[in-house]
């Protein structure tokens, strides 16, 4: 018999565990297993042994480089690739790769961003590998390259990444967890790890389509466009059918992640025409967070060789849904149970209720955090908009804990409502059994059954921050309790109190109803929960004393780190809207407006050629078409040149907080004012004389 496709190619370029004990010497190989598993310091000789098996593996799949893949401050992943050439090759050539290469690189790298951590001149930045997310071989015009995934950091060991804190984050987490587990008695638990199973939206668009379209290929969003006279308001897409060649897509996107070892399990269409999603089963937080990295440049790659454009954009469309990523998230012992699972009867089942006042407590009191960790400038047009979770952070419990809430706070803990039959009317259908809990679509941080589904994320990000953020401020709240537990003399009596304590004083953050209504934006404020309204203003909150004493306390991040992550963050801000102001005087100046004018032009021609033919004909459209083109196209020069005027005026300003402030109450405001008549333009002007494909031809043409 055949064996499946799966079966094939999965994980067939990843130097993963089967491979390692396959090549290396039985000793080496357990030696290698419970460094990993302690998380002790890796032995030199050992490095040598693993690093001479990986590279015989590269070599053996066609490798002819290694990289220390790694991922800076950007948000994308970056590569230097080294050869395997060593250099004692003289006539024929010598292919090396020693345990120090293995470990440690130095790829200088000092152009990006450090936030102040590292001026030019003493620009050395480390690669460290991280020996618990497995090295893999990428292939591309170049060849195949062996790659190992690292952390960045500086000279003096500051966090330069998106790894490190999220790996430091992952200890703090599990240190604290396990002290809590000690006290119930589970003396076995060693280790506690972090699941993430994060849902990935994205668009395809034809690629020669999306070649006339700066905006897409400067920004990754359209800046202008008029809303196509379909948009998404049929329901008509989401789980639809998939199109021939979106399929043909997803077939190949597939195969190329299981050959990475990534678990992608689901695929369909999402709300928006062009919209897609596809789902991994979830793995742990530094490797789910690698994967998603992957995951999206592989939909990139896989997307123009099927003649289309991966557009990773929170909101590259106005009017219709932007695109998002749900992180879900759970902490799992090391002897396989779910802390974040109720059990059958969460009434009775103390250590989970404790873990969950934990996540309550920690979610209400840096809810500005957990905001900021899930924020961008393209997040910035989704949260709150209606379309995804509002930019108040709340928890969806659900019926069943929500009750227990209750019960707990009344101090009469006696039951928790179980799942009914669901009953169809329908016979020949099967009886199927009802969740306790429904699901809310509109809830920001929602229990779904056995894990936390945090719906904030912005599609394009990567999902490091949000979820090191989420560890931290649990890890934090995690010893608070361990501290105060481990002092008391009578534990259940104490352990009762604390969680009725706690889920009092933090169960306003618990939220079931509709999160998209305004009456729950008037109902938070009464309730005292922040509603940061934008990326720039949830910056400040990584500078707030508690936000710093977590952080150091939890050795996570330090003052002078945190310090850079504001700085990059205000930074990131101002040059994103600044790329697309510039893209939209372009765009203008080049493109819409001269083409306009050869329209209104050929309007005027149109008249005065009729008048000659015919003077008594009537010119009236031509007129009014005139007239109306016209004007908005000299509201178009004016909100230009006022774009031009405040752009300058931008760049003349500090940088940080006052220049990215002044991109978001300034700059963007005059993007709009331009992009408004040039869009009522589109719905005017002939589309002979329109510059560039319309969202109709973009949404609906793929
Ligand atoms: P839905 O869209 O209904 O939320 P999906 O199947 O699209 O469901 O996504 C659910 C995600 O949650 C998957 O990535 C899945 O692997 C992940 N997941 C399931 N259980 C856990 C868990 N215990 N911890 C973390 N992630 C989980
Ligand atoms: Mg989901």
């Amino acid at each position: 018999m055949e064996t499946n496709v799966i079966e094939q190619v999965f994980g067939k370029d990843v130097f993963n565990d089967e491979v390692m004990q396959a090549k290396l010497p039985k000793d080496v190989y357990k030696t290698w297993k419970k460094t990993l598993e302690s998380g002790a310091d890796l032995d030199s000789d050992i490095a040598n042994v693993v690093a001479h098996a990986m590279k015989e593996w590269a070599l053996d799949h066609g490798a002819t480089h290694y990289t220390h893949w790694f991922q800076p401050m950007t948000g994308v992943t970056a590569e230097k690739h080294d050869s395997f050439l060593s250099p004692a090759t003289k006539s024929k050539p010598v292919l090396e790769f020693s345990g120090k290469e293995l470990i440690k690189g130095e790829p200088d790298a000092s152009s990006f961003p450090s936030g102040g951590l590292r001026a030019t001149f003493e620009a050395r930045g480390y690669t460290a590998w991280d020996c618990t997310s497995p090295a893999f071989l990428q292939e591309d015009a170049a060849g195949v390259t062996l790659c190992i995934p690292t952390a960045f950091c500086s000279y003096t060991g500051e966090a330069l990444d998106k790894k490190t804190p999220l790996l430091r984050s992952m200890e703090a987490i599990s240190k604290q967890a396990v002290r809590i587990m000690k006290l119930f008695g589970y003396d076995d638990v060693k280790k506690i790890s972090c699941s993430v199973g994060p849902e990935q939206e994205y668009f395809l668009v034809d690629r020669d389509k999306y070649l006339q379209r700066k905006d897409l290929i400067f920004s990754g969003r359209t800046l202008f466009g008029a809303a196509a006279p379909k948009g998404q308001e049929l329901d008509d897409h989401y789980f639809g059918a998939i199109k021939e060649r979106i399929a043909a897509f997803m077939k190949d996107l597939n195969q190329e992640l299981w050959k990475l070892g990534i678990l992608s399990k689901t695929q369909h269409n999402e709300v928006a025409p062009a919209q897609h999603e596809m789902a991994p089963i979830f793995s742990t937080a530094n490797i789910a967070t690698d994967h998603n990295q992957l995951v999206m440049e592989v939909m990139k790659k896989v997307a123009k060789r099927h003649n289309m454009e991966c557009l990773l954009h929170e909101k590259p469309f106005d009017g219709v849904n932007g695109s998002g990523k749900h992180n879900n998230w759970s902490i799992v012992t090391d002897t396989g149970i779910n802390l974040m699972d109720p059990g059958k009867k969460p009434h009775e089942n103390t250590k989970f209720l404790l873990f969950l006042a934990a996540v309550i407590r920690a979610v209400d009191e840096h809810a500005e955090l957990l905001r900021l960790s899930a924020s961008s400038p393209g997040n910035d047009h989704r949260l709150g908009a209606n379309e995804a979770p509002p930019a108040i952070i709340s928890i969806f419990l659900g019926e069943q804990l929500e009750d227990i809430i209750e019960q707990i706070i009344r101090g009469d803990v006696s039951s928790s409502i179980q799942g009914s039959k669901l009953d169809t009317g329908v016979h020949v259908l099967p009886v199927l059994k009802k969740d306790a809990t429904d699901r809310n679509r509109t809830s920001p941080f929602a229990f779904t059954g056995n894990k936390f589904e945090f719906r904030m994320l912005g599609s394009s990000m990567s999902i490091s921050g949000p979820n090191f953020t989420l560890n931290t401020m649990v890890a934090d709240v995690l010893q608070d309790f361990a501290d105060e537990l481990e002092k008391a003399d009578d534990f259940d009596r104490a352990v009762n109190e604390l969680i009725k304590r706690t889920v009092t004083e933090h169960r306003k953050v618990i939220f079931n109803g509709d999160g998209y209504s305004d009456d729950w934006v008037a109902e938070a404020e009464k309730r005292g929960l922040p509603n940061v309204k934008s990326f720039v203003e949830a910056i400040p909150y990584l500078m707030e004393e508690k936000t710093i004493a977590m952080f150091e306390r939890q050795n996570v991040l330090t003052k002078t780190e945190l310090e850079s992550r504001v700085e990059i963050n205000y930074e990131i801000y101002s040059k994103t809207i600044n790329i697309e102001a510039k893209t939209m005087i372009d765009m203008a100046g080049k493109q819409y407006i001269p083409s306009i004018i050869k329209y209104v032009t050929s309007l005027a021609d149109s008249i005065n050629s009729v008048k000659s033919a015919c003077p008594a004909a009537d010119t009236s459209v031509q007129t009014e078409l005139l007239t109306k083109c016209s004007s908005l196209l000299a509201s178009a020069q004016k909100a230009l040149a006022n774009l031009e005027k405040v752009s300058l005026e931008a760049a003349a300003k500090q940088e940080g907080k006052e220049q990215a402030t002044f991109f978001k109450d300034v700059v963007f405001p005059a993007m709009n004012d331009l992009r408004a008549p040039i869009d009522e333009l589109e719905m005017i002007v002939d589309q002979s004389f329109w510059p560039v494909p319309t969202y109709g031809d973009l949404l609906f043409e793929v």
